[in-house]
C-alpha cells in the first residue's frame, strides 16, 4: 500500500552530520522538507554508533588515566572501580540526548521526519518502506534531493564468520563486555580510539597494521609520540603484519599473523575488532533510474557543488569520497544547500583538519611533510617540543610536539600537525591560518593567552625564525 505526499522543496535521504545539516538549513531557508532516515531520530553513524559514542568512552578511558597516573605527584584514588553496566549507560545515554536534541530541533524547524528505507522510483520521487509492516509506504515527489547516506564499517569476507566475537567499531561501542584480550586488525584512527577504550578498561589490546607505521596518513614524528604511549597501554603492536585468517575455537579466536617477511604465527584472542575501514551506503535503492553515476570505488560522483549526474540529486557527506568525517558532510551539506538557494557555492577547502582522539590526541590540518616530500614540494618545518611549553609540564604531559610546515619564500603556512593532549582543540587556530593563508610572521606576532598549549603554535613560528624564547635553536643562515 501506498500513500503519495504533496510534493516537498527537498527531500534528504540520510539523518547523519551532512543529511541532517541540510535539511535543517534548508527549512531555515523558507524550504519544505522530507529527512529519511533508517534510525527513528536523525543522528546518523556519527551520533548513534560513532563520534559521539566513542568520545564518550575515550573520556572515560582518559579520566582513568589520569586517576591512575596521579600518583605520580601525590593523588592517589585508591579503590578505583570500574562498573560497565553504568559506563555503557552513561554512553548510551549521551546518545539519547544528542539525537532527542535533534528531533526537537527537527520538529521545531518543522521538517517532516520520517522513518525508514529510502528507494528512489526516479528523479523526482522517492519511496520510504517502514519496517514495520503495518505502516504503509511513503510516497513523496521531491523538487530536488540529497543524498546523505554515509558508510558502513567494511568487513573482508574472510573475517565474515557470523560469530559474535569478530566485531566491527558498531559492536564495539555496545561496550556488551570487556574481553580479557582483544586483537584490533587495523591500527587507523577508529582501531586505536577503540583499542585504547578497551586497553583501559584492562583488556589486553593487540593491535596488527599492514602499514610500517600506526595511523598511515600521518606525519611520524607525530605518530611516534602516540606509538610511545599506546606501546605502554597494550600489550603489543604489531606493524607490516596482516591477520590471513581468523578461526573459531571454543575457546576464543585463533588468529593467524602473517608478518611483511613471510613469518606466520597463531594467537588465540576473546574478541577480534576489525577496523579496516569505511565503504560507502552508495547502492541506494532505485537510484539505478537516475543519471547519479559511482566511481571505482562506489563513492557517489558529484562537481564542485556537490551535485550529481542527475540535475535534481545532489550527494553529501561519506558516500561522495574521503576523507569520511564528521565536519567535511557539515560544510558538503552548507554548499549543496546554498547552491539549491540559487547561490554559487563550491568546496573547495584548503583544510580538511583531521583528529586522532587517543591520549595524546594527534591533529593535523593542511599539507603534511609525508606529502610534501612525495610530491617533491619544498618546505620548511618548524617544530615547538611540548617539553619546553610551561603548560604540558603543568599537566605533567610534555610529550607532545607542534609542527608548522612553511612554503620558504613566501613564509606562508601551508600545514600544520600536533600531537599532545588537547591537540584536536588546537587545531582549530591551525585551520584559520591554513585556510586564511596566513604567514609565519603573522603567527609570530598574534599574542596568545598564558600559560596555555596554544603557545605552542606561536612558539613554533618563533623557531622558525630561531627566536623562541623557550628553545634556544638558531636560525640556519
Ligand atoms: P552517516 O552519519 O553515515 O549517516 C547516514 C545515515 O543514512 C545513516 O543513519 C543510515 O542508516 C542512513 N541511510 C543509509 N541508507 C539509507 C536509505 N536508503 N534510507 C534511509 N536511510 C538510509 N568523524 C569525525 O569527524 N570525528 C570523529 O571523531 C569520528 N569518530 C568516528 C568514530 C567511529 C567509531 C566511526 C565509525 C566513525 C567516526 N567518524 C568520525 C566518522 C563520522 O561518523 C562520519 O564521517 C559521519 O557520520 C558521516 O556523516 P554522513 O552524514 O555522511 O552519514
Amino acid at each position: 500500500m501506498s500513500d503519495t505526499k504533496s510534493f516537498v522543496d527537498l527531500v534528504v535521504v540520510g539523518g547523519g552530520p551532512g543529511g541532517y545539516t541540510a535539511a535543517f538549513l534548508a527549512a531555515d531557508r523558507g524550504m519544505s522538507v522530507v529527512l529519511i532516515d533508517d534510525a527513528p531520530r536523525p543522528g546518523g553513524v556519527c551520533l548513534f554508533r560513532g563520534c559521539m559514542p566513542s568520545k564518550a568512552l575515550l573520556h572515560a578511558a582518559k579520566v582513568l588515566a589520569d586517576a591512575r597516573e596521579a600518583s605520580m605527584w601525590g593523588l592517589s584514588f585508591d579503590g578505583l572501580s570500574i562498573d560497565v553496566d553504568r559506563l555503557r549507560g552513561w554512553k548510551n545515554e549521551v546518545v539519547r540526548k544528542l539525537t532527542s536534541g535533534l528531533s526537537h530541533l527537527s520538529e521545531q524547524r518543522k521538517i517532516s521526519f520520517s522513518q525508514g528505507h529510502a528507494e528512489f522510483l526516479d528523479a523526482q520521487t522517492v519511496q520510504v518502506t517502514s519496517r514495520e509492516a503495518s505502516k504503509e509506504n511513503e510516497t513523496i515527489r521531491f523538487k530536488n534531493a540529497i543524498v546523505a547516506t554515509g558508510s558502513r564499517p567494511s568487513m573482508p569476507k574472510s573475517f565474515q564468520l557470523d560469530d559474535p566475537r569478530v566485531l566491527d567499531s558498531t559492536a564495539a561501542l555496545e561496550l556488551e563486555k570487556i574481553p580479557a584480550s582483544l586483537l584490533v586488525v587495523g591500527g587507523g584512527y577508529i582501531g586505536l580510539e577503540l583499542g585504547t577504550v578497551y586497553a583501559a578498561l584492562g583488556t589486553k589490546v593487540t593491535v596488527v597494521e599492514l602499514s610500517k607505521s600506526l595511523l598511515p596518513g600521518a606525519d611520524a614524528d607525530l605518530v611516534r609520540v602516540l606509538a610511545r604511549r599506546i606501546d605502554q597501554m597494550v600489550d603489543g603492536v604489531c606493524l607490516e603484519t596482516s591477520v590471513t585468517e581468523l578461526i573459531p575455537q571454543s575457546g576464543g579466536l585463533d588468529a593467524v599473523l602473517e608478518g611483511s617477511g613471510g613469518d606466520i604465527r597463531t594467537q588465540r584472542f576473546d574478541q577480534v575488532l576489525v577496523a579496516v575501514g569505511r565503504v560507502p551506503n552508495s547502492f541506494v535503492p532505485g537510484l539505478e533510474h537516475t543519471l547519479v553515476e559511482r566511481d571505482s570505488r562506489d563513492f557517489i560522483v558529484v562537481d564542485p557543488h556537490r551535485r550529481t549526474a542527475e540535475p535534481s540529486i545532489f550527494a553529501i557527506g561519506d558516500v561522495v569520497g574521503e576523507p569520511m568525517l564528521a565536519h567535511k558532510a557539515f560544510a558538503e551539506a552548507r554548499v549543496a544547500v546554498d547552491v539549491l538557494c540559487g547561490g554559487s557555492a563550491e568546496f573547495d577547502s584548503q583544510t580538511i583538519p583531521a583528529v586522532v582522539f587517543t591520549d595524546p590526541e594527534v591533529a593535523w590540518c593542511g599539507l603534511t611533510e609525508g606529502e610534501a616530500i612525495t610530491e617533491g614540494r619544498k618546505i620548511s618545518v618548524a617544530k615547538f617540543p611540548w617539553g619546553a611549553s610551561g603548560r604540558a609540564l603543568t599537566l605533567n604531559r610534555p610529550e607532545g610536539l607542534t609542527k608548522l610546515i612553511i612554503e620558504p619564500e613566501s613564509e606562508r603556512i601551508l600545514g600544520v600537525g600536533v600531537v599532545g593532549v588537547g591537540a584536536g582543540e588546537l587545531i582549530s587556530e591551525a585551520v584559520v591560518a591554513v585556510e586564511m593563508g596566513i604567514s609565519v610572521s603573522d603567527l609570530k606576532r598574534l599574542i596568545h593567552p598564558h600559560p596555555t598549549l596554544s603557545e605552542t603554535l606561536m612558539e613554533a613560528a618563533d623557531v622558525f625564525f630561531g627566536e623562541s624564547s623557550h628553545v634556544y635553536r638558531p636560525k640556519r643562515p
